[in-house]
């Protein structure tokens, strides 16, 4: 957005927000599978699956736009939106602002 120094200690509640939005998503997404098989063993219905199933999703739909709005403190810029594409990438898709960049000392 501007040419001055970089302030880190501001990006830093942002960025950690940011890190914990990507982690659930990705969590999200890793929780299917085993969420499925055990509920195919406890109750192999049709129904249950499909509420499992629906949950998930509602979830997953959730969690997505979380880390779609989530905005980089550097440009403002959507940092894993760039027009239509979500690319949940470890820079911002504007500035190249890497996720850990309060992190490192
Ligand atoms: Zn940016």
């Amino acid at each position: 957005m501007d040419s001055s120094p970089v302030d880190l200690a501001s990006y830093a509640k942002i960025m950690t927000k940011t890190r914990r939005d990507r982690r659930f998503f990705f969590a999200t997404v890793l929780i299917y599978i085993p969420a499925i098989v055990i509920t195919h063993y406890f109750s192999p219905t049709n129904r249950a699956m499909g509420t499992v199933f629906c949950i998930w999703v509602v979830i997953l739909i959730g969690t997505t736009f979380r880390v779609a709005l989530s905005r980089c403190p550097r440009c403002g810029n959507y940092f894993h939106l760039h027009g239509v594409t979500l690319l949940i990438l470890r820079k911002c898709l504007h500035c190249q602002l890497h996720i850990n960049t309060d992190t490192v000392s």
